[in-house]
This record gives structure tokens, C-alpha cells and sequence, in this order.
């Protein structure tokens, strides 16, 4: 495989800080699409990833997936893009196309495994990991390019690359839209995207937060109603009226008083991932047939139609563009929960 030397952002061990690197990117094959990255969103999976905390990174590291730049490069039998156009690369880079759920459109449940953008084994390029976002380019077969409308602010849209689907899936998934009431547990860069996504489909939204300085920015970001969920009396106040609950909380908290909140039938979905297990008192899902569920990103046609969406609707992330000089802090700052709502690093920097 012919490859090309591009310029990267990232680490070559857990300890140490990320630096400028130099990375391969294999030549355009038929069905490839080239970008030149303009704009890459800081995930708290890419510091996961960066420092080995999921004991499975392989150096060296470059991470992103929420990737947003400009076609320079086609192969021959591309049909979907031409250089020029504004496109995007989110989690997934390829998958095994193959299986009932790659053929459904769901690569993210693929079931050999999709490859993931970073730190997964490269399938083109021998012994080699992909590498991410964090670069000056990448190259991906056209079926895991996104096509980003003209009208969205590349550097806004980036993250909707992750966090975007992430939180859209399951509102989808689970059916919200006018009339559902929908809560959102944890107001961070998940959680900010579940109140902007769900009020777009018409969704009333109730946000719980343990923070008092955010509930006027909760507010601002168009939730109905705020809760401070350590507050037990506010907490009462809102049982048995939710009908959906997006719970974004990554550290661990009592689901049990979540469930709670929900009327009959109604649906907690996990997009946070706590390492410790949650403990769930049985009765509180037997009494009101109440589900228990979670949801990772979405495939590749859902990543299209929230795209779509977000334009249509006008939503996109709150973010705080970086250099890559400023990424180092950055991961500082995300570890104290010090962004709002999402960094996204100007790739133009690298150079
Ligand atoms: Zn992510
Ligand atoms: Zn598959």
C-alpha cells in the first residue's frame, strides 16, 4: 500500500503530553474520499484513549472523531463527492459492510467489530492503528463520509460528529418529539446537545444537574424547566413526569432516583458510562413497566439524517475553538468539567 506523510497531533505513550507527529495516510483507493481537516472536536474518549485509561491503546496515538473539512481528493468510482465539498468523519471509519446490521445501515452494532478512527488495527495499511482526527488529513471510503450542508458553521459542527449522534440516536430511537416530556440528566457536552436536539423535535425538557451555576445557562440553552437533583424536594416535585430520560452522568450516581421521575412506560437511557456497575431496585422497573436502557453514537445513515437535522433546525454545539498548542490544557480543563460545552481545535494550527 502506497502512503503519504502527514503531520498529526498525538502521543506515543500514556504519560506523556500529545506532540506534533508524523503519521501515514494510505493513497486514495477507488471508493476513498481525502480531506483536509479544518476543524477536530475534543471527545473525553480521546483522553481515555490518549492515557490508556481503557488499557487498550496502541502507540503511537492519534485521536479525534469528530472531524469536519474539505474533499481535495476523490478515487474513481466515488459518487457522492467531488474536491471541494464539506465533509465529515465521525467515530467510525470502516466496518465489515456485510453483516445484518451494516447491511440495515447500523455499522455501529457491526458485528465482527467496526473499525474505529483511532486506535482501531488498520485494515489497509499492515501493523499500523488508524489514527485520527487530530491531523492534517485523512482518507476513508466514501460509505463513512459524511456530507456536512453549507449552511452549518464547520468549526460549530464538528462535534455533533459524536456528541450529536450520540444524544440524537435515542431521542429517535425512542420516539421523542412534541408531547413527549423528556428529562436530561447532566449538563455537559452530551447533555447540552440532548436539550438543544430534543427541543428542536419539540420535546418539553426538564434538566437535573447537581450544579446551581448552570442552571441559568441550562435555561439559556432552551430546557423548560431545571431541577438541582440534590435537592429532595424539588426532586419529588417532578416524579412520575417524564416520559424519557437521556442521562449523560459519566460518574456514578442513583439511578434508581431517575427512575423515579418516569410515568408508566417510560424509557432511561444511559449515554454516560459510569465503570462502576449501577445498582437498580427491581420494583421501580416492575411497578410502571419502566426500561432500563443505553445507547452508543448511530450509524451512518442516522449521522446523515441528524446532520440534515441540525441544519434544517439551525442547532449546533456551543463550542471553545484551541489551537493544537491549547490541547494539552484542554484535557486539563475537560477532567475538571471546564468547557462550555466542547473544544474543537483549529487544525490549521498543526502547521
Ligand atoms: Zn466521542
Ligand atoms: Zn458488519
Amino acid at each position: 500500500m502506497q502512503t503519504t506523510t502527514v503531520k498529526a497531533f498525538g502521543t506515543e505513550a500514556a504519560e506523556a503530553p500529545l506532540k506534533t507527529l508524523n503519521i501515514e495516510r494510505r493513497a486514495v483507493m477507488p471508493s476513498d474520499v481525502e480531506i483536509e481537516i479544518l476543524y477536530c472536536g475534543i471527545c473525553h474518549s480521546d483522553l481515555h484513549a490518549a492515557r490508556n485509561e481503557w488499557m487498550n491503546t496502541v502507540y503511537p496515538i492519534v485521536p479525534g472523531h469528530e472531524i469536519v473539512g474539505r474533499v481535495t481528493q476523490v478515487g474513481d468510482a466515488v459518487a457522492k463527492f467531488k474536491p471541494g465539498d464539506l465533509a465529515a468523519v465521525g467515530c467510525l471509519v470502516d466496518s465489515c459492510r456485510e453483516c445484518e446490521y451494516c447491511r440495515e445501515g447500523l455499522e455501529q452494532f457491526c458485528e465482527p467489530g467496526a473499525t474505529l478512527t483511532f486506535n482501531s488495527p488498520d485494515k489497509f495499511i499492515d501493523g499500523q492503528q488508524t489514527y485520527g482526527g487530530y491531523s492534517q488529513s485523512v482518507v476513508v471510503d466514501e460509505r463513512f463520509v459524511l456530507s456536512v450542508p453549507e449552511s452549518l458553521d464547520p468549526a460549530a459542527a464538528a462535534p455533533l460528529l459524536c456528541a450529536g449522534i450520540t444524544t440524537y440516536s435515542p431521542l429517535r430511537h425512542w420516539n421523542v418529539g412534541p408531547g413527549t416530556k423528556v428529562g436530561v440528566v447532566g449538563l455537559g457536552g452530551l447533555g447540552h446537545m440532548a436539550i438543544k436536539l430534543a427541543k428542536a423535535m419539540g420535546a418539553e425538557v426538564t434538566v437535573f444537574t447537581t450544579s446551581p451555576s448552570k442552571v441559568e445557562d441550562a435555561k439559556r440553552l432552551g430546557a423548560d424547566d431545571v431541577v438541582l437533583s440534590r435537592d429532595e424536594e424539588q426532586m419529588a416535585a417532578h416524579a412520575n413526569t417524564l416520559n424519557f430520560i437521556l442521562d449523560a452522568v459519566s460518574a456514578p450516581h442513583d439511578i434508581n432516583a431517575y427512575l423515579g421521575l418516569l410515568r408508566a412506560d417510560g424509557t432511561l437511557v444511559l449515554v454516560g458510562a459510569p465503570l462502576e456497575p449501577l445498582p437498580v431496585v427491581s420494583f421501580n422497573l416492575i411497578l410502571g413497566r419502566k426500561s432500563f436502557a443505553g445507547s452508543p453514537i448511530g450509524g451512518l445513515p442516522e449521522t446523515q439524517e441528524m446532520l440534515d437535522f441540525c441544519a434544517e433546525h439551525n442547532v449546533v454545539p456551543d463550542i471553545e475553538l484551541i489551537g493544537v498548542d491549547d490541547v494539552n490544557d484542554a484535557y486539563e480543563r475537560l477532567l475538571k468539567g471546564d468547557v462550555r460545552y466542547r473544544f474543537v481545535i483549529d487544525m490549521k494550527t498543526l502547521n
